[in-house]
């Protein structure tokens, strides 16, 4: 996850929300109510959604509402980002209706990453169950200080390495990496130690790399020189400008764009998306987080990746048709192949 300045440490906390409330309608915005399909999978007592994000901002209430569908793309992207155990709004959206919404407008593929022992736990149990889904497992370089701090950091690294082996539908290792904007200095040397664990685990089970890279863009480069770049390399929600984004591509990383490319003070990133090849972007929504203009703070879901996508191929000057079909694909090549 990136957190977005609206998210307080103290929201982060592990910790249960009481069982999933049912799926309700995305607001007062008139758009429709989520079907769940007969059958579909139910939670039964499995962890998830592990985490409430909060609905207060500074003194002031969020607009929690669930902003409306946007128009369908004409071709089909995947979100590679998203954090479906993750609640946030007036509703879960659990993931048959998270799967539902966002198909009906072209998103017909999600990669769930799961940021602690639990919550890679939910994403490889959810990624089992859902043929759409396939999951991303690690500890979160702002959890990995709190892990290390409890003397866990060993064992969870371990554990990480048991789940990536456990199904072959866990595609990437992540998200990791470096956050020097919400961990202090005091966490820095088991960040460090977490994500080279992570790379190492990249290469010996051939996976995916997900990087989350806040604050620390030459550090996360030099780690990656260090330890040496996997073969599938994505940089998580991509918040460099256009030199940082060449030295990514450089190295073979794929550029992973979120809502933040459209927001009014995200040149750099702008002038990114523009330099990059392309069949080296991604997009993502980092859901619940980084919903895309023009409903920055509100809860954020796979649905809204339309609006994100015709940003950028209004940014590049692309064909939106040409762009999603690139995306498609370079989603798959990012992440193992097709699923
Ligand atoms: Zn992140
Ligand atoms: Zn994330």
């Amino acid at each position: 996850m990136t957190d977005d300045a609206l998210v307080p440490d103290s929201s982060r906390a592990p910790g249960r929300s009481g069982s999933p409330r049912p799926s309700e309608s995305l607001g007062p915005s008139g758009s429709p109510e989520p079907r769940r399909p007969s059958g579909s999978p139910r939670r039964s007592g499995s962890p998830g959604p592990s985490r409430s994000r909060v609905t207060e901002q500074g003194g002031g209430k969020r607009d929690i509402s669930r902003p409306p569908l946007p128009e369908p793309l004409p071709a089909p992207v995947v979100d590679n980002h998203c954090h479906l155990d993750i609640e946030d709004g007036n509703s879960w959206l659990d993931p048959a209706s998270a799967l539902e919404l966002a198909s009906s407008v072209g998103v017909t593929r999600i990669v769930q990453i799961g940021c602690d022992l639990q919550g890679a736990a939910w994403a490889v149990k959810t990624a089992e169950e859902f043929d759409a889904i396939v999951a991303g497992v690690a500890i979160h370089p702002n959890e990995a200080p709190r892990v290390d701090a409890d003397g866990g950091l060993d064992a969870g690294l371990a554990e990480i390495e048991r789940l990536v082996l456990s199904s072959p539908r866990v595609r990437a290792v992540g998200e990791t990496g470096l956050d020097y904007f919400r961990t202090g200095v005091d966490g820095v040397a088991a960040q460090r130690r977490s994500f080279a664990a992570h790379i190492e685990l990249a290469h010996r089970h051939d996976k995916t790399l997900v990087i989350h890279d806040r604050n620390a863009h030459d550090d996360v480069l030099a780690m990656l020189d260090e330890h040496g770049v996997p073969e599938r390399t994505v940089l998580h929600c991509f918040s460099g400008d256009a030199d940082f984004a060449r030295r990514c591509l450089d190295r073979g990383g794929y550029l992973s764009f979120a809502g933040t490319v459209t927001f009014k003070n995200a040149q750099d990133l702008r002038d990114a998306l523009v330099i990059a090849p392309l069949d080296r972007i991604l997009v993502e929504t980092d859901a619940p987080f980084l919903a895309p203009m023009p409903f920055r703070g509100r809860p954020n879901a796979s649905y809204l990746i339309p609006t994100t996508v015709r940003a950028m191929a209004e940014v590049r000057g692309e064909d939106l048709e040409v762009l999603c079909t690139a995306i498609n694909a370079n989603t798959e090549n990012a992440f193992g192949g097709r699923w």
